[in-house]
């Protein structure tokens, strides 16, 4: 059945977010305590309208391999090297504005804020000892939640944090100075014109970084301030945003659909179409490659130095691999680059809105999918699955990813540590080397390197020192740069070697997935999945398991990537149901009586069922009852929401 249009979703939103508007207007009336009751309930209300309107729409980052941009290059490089500095300048200004903070905290709240602090300190580390003892029982015991014990322990220390952080605001409520309220407000006033400042300097006006990268680059930032993990693009120097463009959250600002990115005439964001032809079964690759403009900024009037309103573009060759929703609104246009090995490997990513086409959902048949790893004969077990239909499960099988597989990538991994070896020795005979030198005569820049280069680890390093050694000559200096040389050659092969080999390897595994993914949504379209952070990834024990070291175990996560899995899953299936995790392996399917394991560990017996049950199925099996439930009770728009990132953490 089809699905609400997209232009009516944004129409509702837009009248929706009209009556929000008019009514926080009407609340700046009142001070915060005096707001009336009946306007506060409209507020409330206007909020809950545009969150059930929001729920009819649900977003997707689609990723295309993309060649590296022709055409202005000089500008994109120049735009990079702006978002690099504006990175830095931003979080000088977040540290320098962290420090004030604390100063004005110590003049105003003296040694009792400070006592108060402290205790908290304590608690925030008794509390990650705990956690560490609770990671380590979940491994050791291979379960998805910590002991009963454990748990207790946890439970009084989580309160008494809480009520430190609540003793800590109490009292800040009660430094009663005006003196403390004007630095505060001051301290406030400070950071608004400072960022402003920031903003200023480097915009369209200053330095001309286009205001798309500047957004997301702004927004890492304020999310590292706020304790969320920063995007892998902002602190990953091995994958960059090198520009980006159209920010649409709001519906009223700046919005772009699909159609007006074909119809080739914004200039913010163009996309050659493709036929329809070349999404259809069979089609090649080749037909599938488009191009990409992005603009990157505006040009300068060469007389008045002013920007005009000239875009400055930059066109990508994309590879289409997927058809985008047709009736879809862009939200973002990222074009980043990766490193792989020395190449730089370009992709366009767009995140597109779209309405959710909610009358698809057919709750008959529902998909239970067991993430966790195990070694069986032929490869790695990295998934089970299971097809429930009401009260039972009418299928089952498992996901393997075949030896041949593993044994590339443990190949390129012997490599890689090859290549380290390599870098040791070549520390070994430098540090060796340098004792017999005449330290006088080596100049002050070149010995200050060579007293660290036992401590170097990142194989640039030593990149850098040979342009250094080469630069300022020395007795001897030749026989250094020799060696060097030699290493810095065969470490360039040997890297192209490992990453070439793991690439391939890793993009045959992915294919395996793909096609995992792919095989299960045909089976059904709503699909179980245990809402569990990916650390917490378990090992399933294997029948004649020694213990495992973190380092092997570290492997096996890095080898089979459950987190692509998830992923390629997640963009199959329309409907996504994460489920709690607990006890989805310890209760019995069919009565929920705890199962007993006994040593096997294999196989789990139900006394109330009398019935033995094979491990893997039990998994799979719950986490499809489970979603099933979920459902039932609470609808499948709000089974399907992601839960939010504080949740993530609290569920442990
Ligand atoms: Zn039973």
């Amino acid at each position: 059945m089809d699905s609400k249009k997209l232009s009516d979703i944004r129409k509702e939103q837009k009248a929706a977010e009209d009556i929000f508007n008019a009514l926080q207007k009407e609340a700046k009336k009142f001070s915060k305590k005096d707001l009336p009751e009946e306007l506060k309930n409209k507020i409330d209300e206007a909020k809950e309208q545009i969150d059930n309107i929001k729920k009819q729409l649900c977003s997707k980052a689609f990723v295309f391999g993309a060649l590296q941009p022709t055409g202005n290059i000089e500008a994109l490089n120049e735009q990079y090297y702006l978002g690099f500095l504006y990175k830095k300048e931003l979080l000088k200004f977040e540290v320098a504005q962290r420090q004030r903070y604390a100063e004005i905290e110590t003049k105003y709240g003296g040694e009792e804020l400070a006592k108060l602090r402290e205790s908290k300190k304590q608690i925030d580390e008794k509390i990650k000892e705990v956690k560490d003892r609770i990671a380590e029982y979940k491994k050791k015991h291979s379960s998805k939640t910590a002991s009963a014990e454990l748990r207790a322990e946890m439970k009084p220390l989580k309160k008494e944090r809480e009520e430190a952080s609540e003793k800590i605001s109490a009292f800040k409520k009660t430094i009663d100075s005006a003196a403390y309220k004007v630095a505060k407000s001051e301290h406030r006033q400070w950071i608004k014109e400072e960022y402003k400042r920031i903003r200023t300097e480097f915009g369209q006006s200053g330095k001309g970084l286009g205001w798309g990268t500047q957004a997301v680059i702004a927004e890492a930032v304020q999310d590292t301030r706020k304790g969320r993990k920063a995007p892998s693009t902002f602190v990953d120097r091995t994958r960059e945003v090198v520009a980006a463009q159209i920010q649409t959250d709001k519906v009223t600002r700046m919005s772009m659909t699909l159609d007006e990115a074909f119809s080739c005439t914004d200039n913010r964001f163009r996309i050659k179409r493709l036929p329809d032809s070349a999404f259809e079964k069979g089609a090649s690759r080749k037909s599938r490659h488009t191009v990409a403009q992005i603009k990157i900024g505006s040009q300068k009037n060469p007389k008045t130095g002013r920007r005009t309103h000239v875009p400055i573009m930059v066109e990508v060759p994309i590879c289409m691999h997927r058809k985008l929703p047709q009736d879809s609104m862009i939200k973002w246009v990222k074009l980043f680059r990766e490193k792989d090995a020395n190449k730089w490997m370009w992709r366009l990513s767009l995140s597109v809105e779209y309405p959710r086409p909610i009358e698809d959902a057919d709750i008959s048949s529902i998909l239970g999918v067991d993430l966790g790893w195990r070694q069986v004969e032929g490869g790695w077990r990295i998934a089970h699955w299971a097809l429930r239909k009401s009260d039972t499960i009418v299928e089952s099988g498992e996901l393997i990813v075949p030896d041949r597989i593993i044994n590339k990538l443990t190949h390129a991994d012997k490599v890689k540590s090859v290549i380290d070896e390599n870098r040791d020795n070549l520390k070994e005979w430098i540090s060796a080397w340098y004792k017999k030198q005449d330290k006088r005569k080596i100049p002050d820049i070149v010995r200050d390197e060579l007293k660290n280069v036992h401590t170097w680890l990142s194989h640039n390093k030593f990149i850098v020192f040979i342009r250094v050694v080469s630069g300022n000559a020395f007795p001897n200096s030749d026989q250094l740069l020799d060696v060097l040389v030699k290493w810095k050659h065969r470490y360039k092969h040997l890297l192209a070697i490992w990453k070439g080999d793991k690439r391939r390897a890793i993009s045959a595994r992915n294919t395996i997935y793909r096609q995992f993914a792919h095989m299960l949504r045909k089976k059904a379209n709503i699909l179980g999945l245990e809402g569990m952070s990916l650390v917490a990834f378990k090992e399933s024990p294997q029948p004649d398991s020694a213990k495992e070291e973190s380092k092997t175990a570290k492997r096996q996560l890095q080898y089979s990537a459950p987190g692509t899995l998830r992923k390629y899953l997640e963009e199959k299936f329309d409907y996504v149901v994460r489920v709690n995790p607990a006890d989805t392996s310890q209760l019995c399917p069919d009565c929920r009586d705890r199962l007993d394991y006994g040593d096997d560990r294999a196989f789990g017996y139900c006394k109330s069922c009398q019935k033995m049950w094979d491990r893997d199925l039990v998994g799979s099996s719950n986490i499809s009852l489970k979603a099933l439930e979920k459902i039932e009770s609470v609808g499948i728009v709000e089974a399907c929401k992601k839960p939010k990132k504080e949740d993530k953490k609290e569920s442990e």
